[in-house]
């Protein structure tokens, strides 16, 4: 069982959330992985929910196979798109309707200001220490626009994005980091919930997400780490109880580059292809995790009981060089 104090009263409902932009690779197999493992350790149910609001990068080509690469590990789900649940539905794309009336009620709360600066404007303010995962400290520029300069800002054809207005400090406690406190501009300060062209941010989504579907568990990667303030200020702004987090560390290549999609030798349908078994790749990850003594297949199933929070490292893990040599080995 869990250690880390998961409350044994209320029901554990974790979720895996994968965004259609791509193909699963390693580090994403990892990631799930883990995930799986926490909430199904802990006697939870698992949501699987597919993120594909940005337009720019979804495809549902992708979001299909993410579903059967899933699959094909080994992990399992009991809510989702292709499985139809109570919190239905599972793909953020038939939800736009939810997130707008969130939207509706945070403006209405006063949480939101209309701003106007554009893309050039936003790049050259000043650099947030997790930029890459954050972007740019927004320095509150169009907090204070009265109604006669947003209008003028109008009539020039600007159209706003709709930014939450906060100012807390955020504290909570990871099952992986211990506790954690972030001040509102570490975390990048009034964050876009609806981007000028309309489209909803992520935070937004998730959040949403998480509260309607009734999430009490969310495991993910330490590079959203920086996001996570941001998604528990909407909770409190909601009047609902955040979920507890355990931000797990990323899986990088053998030079320390974090695994995306250009690593396409980790993706898990070229290594299917090159005839390795889903059961070695969860082996190996599960004991660069240290929740194996040996890299040695495995099915996740297998690896429950022996599952803490404890056990896992909480700096970033390096594939070897001579990982898919290995992973072969094991087939
Ligand atoms: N869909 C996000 C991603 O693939 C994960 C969001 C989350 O776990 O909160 O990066
Ligand atoms: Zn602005």
């Amino acid at each position: 069982m869990n250690s880390l104090s998961l409350d044994p009263k209320t029901p554990v409902r974790g979720r895996l959330a994968p965004s259609p932009t791509g193909h699963l690779h390693l580090g994403n197999a990892w990631s799930f992985l883990l995930c799986w493992l926490g909430v199904r350790s802990a006697g939870g149910r698992l949501v699987l929910r597919m993120e594909d609001i940005d337009p720019e990068r979804s495809r549902p080509q992708f979001a299909d196979d993410i579903l059967r690469d899933l699959a094909w590990l080994g992990l399992d789900w009991d809510e989702g798109p292709d499985l139809g649940g109570p919190f239905a539905p599972y793909t953020q794309s038939e939800r736009l309707e939810r997130y707008a009336e969130v939207i509706d009620d945070l403006t209405r709360l006063g949480h939101t200001y209309p701003c106007y600066c554009t893309r050039k404007e936003l790049k050259t303010m000043a650099s947030a220490p997790h930029m890459e995962d954050v972007g740019p400290i927004y320095p509150g520029t169009c907090l204070g626009l009265g109604a006669a300069e947003r209008r003028e800002r109008e009539a020039q054809g600007r159209r706003p994005s709709l930014r939450l207005h906060g100012k807390e400090e955020v504290h909570f406690r990871d099952l992986v980091h211990g506790q954690v406190q972030m001040g509102w501009a570490e975390c990048g300060g009034d964050f876009p919930l609806r981007r000028s062209d309309g489209v909803i941010a992520y935070q937004l989504a998730v959040a949403v997400d998480d509260m309607d579907q009734c999430i009490s568990l969310v495991v993910r990667g330490a590079d959203i780490l920086p996001c996570t303030p941001r998604q528990i200020l909407l909770f409190r702004l909601l009047n609902a109880q955040a979920p507890q987090y355990a931000h797990v560390p990323l899986l990088l290549d053998h030079e320390g580059v974090r695994l995306a999609k250009r690593h396409q030798s980790c993706e898990l349908r070229a290594l299917r292809e090159q005839g390795v078994s889903p059961k070695a790749i969860v082996g190996h990850l599960a004991y660069l995790a240290g929740l194996l003594p040996t890299s040695a297949p495995a099915a996740p199933v297998d690896i429950v009981d022996g599952f803490a929070w404890e056990k896992l490292p909480r700096n970033p893990v390096k594939l070897g060089t001579d990982v898919e040599m290995s992973l072969r080995g094991l087939s």
